[in-house]
């Protein structure tokens, strides 16, 4: 059973889509793979979706835990409008259940109050515009799991000719995968590592899920995607699991999905693991392109040459990352290389943007009984 893809755009808690009834009377849901079973009254293990009164709801429409300007490449997104600012929001909860979360505070969150800030799809698309930015991120959690307010947003901004860009662990089932990407012009989708035992084990999850939404949005898609790893020192960092899930993105996705290896820093229910050294990424990017990736990248380190784009036919610089400040641009008005001509995938203007390694936090909250929030929005 599902409903209409329209919800009452005032409302918190909402009808949900992708679930349907059991034999035995409990809902289940159809949104990820975790296809939670529940009884009358139970939330779903993302805690944002719940059965009530004979309906599946979402519980977090239209709630935030917090907005921010950051630049696009934060996201990690190097190939996608490089400089320029993106409204980056989130929600509370996840379907995973990763012992790593750098996000833990608001992933993990089964408190509504971590939901401060309040933002219809209207409200956000509005600021997104008076803002300056190019794009909205749905990020700091999941945004499968609040996948209605998601769309709705991602709709609004459209029609502001904003873009759209999802963060996601791409653990969604082919039922709603369409919807979701159908609405999305970029995503960084997490590769967390190439064996189902580090997601059984570590996130609560399945490996094979996740390659089958990359081969979807490769090849039935013209989201433009990026993918990013976090490598956590001996959980998923040997050389023999790069070399082969490199060998597999070349394989299946191509040599031009730029891949993100990035530094774990201790968190969460991981806390005795020690950060990731500098090196293991480096030889991470090494494995990458020697096996044909023709962008990896390092993240989450001072590292220029791991940071910065070159071109894979001639080795030329084409754009230099100093942080999160661009220096040389080396791309012609079409997006390729001023040296020679190759065509660089992704989508490119042609200049970058001015936005720096700035990160404004933003505060969208709607006051009693004010109809505009934009009114209300300042930075801090
Ligand atoms: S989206 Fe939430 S409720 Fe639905 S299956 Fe996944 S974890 Fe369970």
């Amino acid at each position: 059973m599902n409903t209409p893809e329209s919800v009452p755009a005032h409302d918190t808690v909402v009808p949900a889509r992708y679930w349907h009834l059991l034999d035995d009377g409990r809902a289940q849901c159809d949104l990820c793979p975790r296809f939670c079973k529940l009884h009358e009254g139970q939330r779903g293990l993302c805690y944002v979706r719940g059965y009530e009164h004979g309906q599946m709801k979402l519980y977090s429409y239209g709630r935030s835990s917090g907005f921010c300007i950051d630049p696009i490449e934060k996201k990690p997104l190097n190939h996608f409008l490089p400089g320029t600012p993106v409204l980056s929001f989130g929600t509370a909860g996840c379907n995973l259940a990763c012992k790593f979360c750098q996000n833990w505070d608001m992933s993990k969150s089964r408190e509504m109050d971590t939901l401060q800030d309040r933002a219809m799809p209207e409200d956000l698309a509005r600021v997104a515009e008076q803002t300056g930015c190019r794009s909205v991120a749905f990020t700091y959690n999941d945004p499968v799991i609040f996948l209605e307010y998601a769309v709705d947003t991602a709709k609004a901004c459209h029609e502001r000719g904003i873009k759209t860009v999802a963060v996601t662990a791409g653990y969604i089932t082919e039922a709603a995968r369409e919807e979701f990407f159908r609405h999305m012009d970029a995503a960084n989708v997490d590769l967390k590592a190439f064996t189902e035992r580090f997601y059984r084990e570590v996130c609560g999850a399945q490996l094979q899920p996740v390659l089958d939404t990359l081969v979807y949005l490769k090849h039935h898609t013209r989201v433009w995607f990026e993918l990013t790893t976090l490598l956590i020192p001996g959980q998923n960092d040997s050389d023999e699991e790069i070399d082969r899930m490199t060998q597999w993105v070349v394989r299946e996705l191509g040599p031009d999905v730029p891949m993100h290896f990035t530094a774990f820093h201790p968190d969460w229910k991981m806390r005795d693991t020690p950060p990731t050294p500098p090196a293991t990424l480096t030889r991470a990017r090494q494995i990458a392109l020697r096996n044909g990736v023709q962008f990896a990248y390092t993240g989450n380190v001072i590292d220029p040459e791991g940071a910065s784009t070159w071109c894979p036919t001639c080795g030329a610089l084409l754009i230099e990352r100093l942080g999160y400040e661009i220096g040389h641009w080396g791309l012609d008005a079409r997006g390729a290389c001023a040296g020679c001509g190759t065509v660089i995938p992704g989508v490119f203007e042609p200049m970058p943007g001015q936005f720096g390694a700035r990160r404004i936090p933003i505060r969208l909250a709607r006051a009693p009984h004010s109809p505009d929030p934009a009114h209300s929005t300042g930075t801090s």
